[in-house]
């Protein structure tokens, strides 16, 4: 069912197989539903700064640094970057937006794949943009004894972030493993940009309201329409993967 997807991917990159030992996770929109806070968050700041950033559009930058996000409003709306300060307080006030909503939910079937793969010998891994300091205890107490601190990919690791492969490359660093002993999860289009840059196998995960398109057009290897629906596939994936 996946055979073609893998092929695809090793007749590019010139790997024999995937022999897989970790596999990448994304945080934001793939193990948390923390996506629609996100762009409610970003939508209601810049309109308060005088700028215009649609929800759909805050999709679109997912991923992204807020420095990065906001300059690139900057100069559509401004025809100029935003000074240092500006991006602070910017920042800042999407930050504190953020707080004040409830904390996002556990992506359905996130728990499920993670303990399957998890059991399955393999090591999942958090490839984060988020610089959230209460990181890793809201990881751990929403999926215990999955994650291991030394294996974790944040915005405190990156200079550039996704779009830049820079934070996958890392996390083949930190886990001592080459691209083919790797997949990575995504639901972003510049993450999944970032995977496959990084020469790893990319799966998309469609959670939120972009369509299919924009993920595959960013190098998604394979996509998948929900979690519980990549999870309802993994052994089938894993199965295809061996065969390959
Ligand atoms: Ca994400």
């Amino acid at each position: 069912m996946y055979k073609e997807a893998i092929n695809h991917y090793l007749q590019k990159t010139g790997h024999t197989g995937i022999h897989l030992k970790a596999v990448l996770f994304d945080m934001d929109g793939v193990l948390f539903n923390s996506m629609p806070n996100h762009a409610e968050a970003w939508h209601k700041t810049m309109a308060k700064y005088g700028f215009t950033l649609s929800r759909e559009e805050a999709y679109m930058h997912e991923g992204r640094t807020g420095a990065a996000t906001i300059n690139i409003v900057s100069r559509r709306e401004r025809g100029h970057d935003a000074t240092e300060e500006e991006i602070k307080k910017i920042y800042h006030t999407k930050s504190e937006l953020f707080n004040q909503y409830p904390q996002a939910e556990r992506m359905p079937g996130a728990l499920e794949i993670l303990t399957k793969i998890k059991e399955g010998g393999l090591t999942p891994m958090i490839v984060t943009g988020s610089g959230q300091t209460s990181l890793l205890d809201r990881l751990n107490h929403n999926f215990p004894n999955i994650f291991r601190k030394e294996l974790m990919v944040t915005a405190f690791d990156v200079k550039y972030g996704k779009p830049n492969p820079e934070p996958y490359l890392m996390a083949l660093k930190k886990g001592n493993l080459k691209p083919n002993e790797a997949i990575v999860v995504e639901n972003a289009p510049l993450g999944v940009e970032a995977g496959a840059a990084a020469g790893i196998f990319t799966i998309a995960v469609n959670t939120g309201p972009l369509p299919d398109q924009a993920l595959l057009n960013s190098g998604a290897n394979l996509l998948f329409p929900s979690m519980p629906d990549f999870n309802e596939h993994w052994q089938t994936f894993l199965n295809d993967l061996s065969l390959g």
